[in-house]
């Protein structure tokens, strides 16, 4: 368990209980050229990890990433980019669209 931050205007999300809080994501991306590693980080996880109140700022986060394919290649594997992702459909559809969306489907397979 694990308590989400209050979210407060004007609006920042310079946090990793903030992301979570608004429903934001995260993926890590190797920005060395020609490896094409990434993958989805469980911000739950991270935080547990490094505190929620822990910066998601690119600076802050990337001492604690490293590219495995890059580490077993021997090549410089802390170079590690990150892409916040907001919140998209279905997750951030309005109650009343997505009824909508629903009865459409429902009539279509009727
Ligand atoms: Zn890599």
């Amino acid at each position: 368990m694990f308590r989400l931050p209050e979210i407060t205007y004007p609006l920042t999300i310079d946090s990793i209980g903030n992301m979570l809080a608004l429903g934001h994501e995260m993926t890590a991306h190797c920005l060395n050229i020609g490896c094409g590693q990434h993958s989805r980080v469980n911000l739950v996880a991270l935080g547990h990890r490094i505190g929620f109140e822990h910066s998601c700022l690119e600076q802050d986060l990337r001492r604690h990433f490293y590219c495995p394919k890059c580490r077993a290649e021997g090549r410089d594997d802390k170079r590690v980019g990150f892409t916040h992702h907001t919140l998209t459909v279905e997750h951030s559809e309005w109650p009343r669209e997505r009824e909508i969306a629903r009865k459409q489907v429902g009539r279509r397979a009727g």
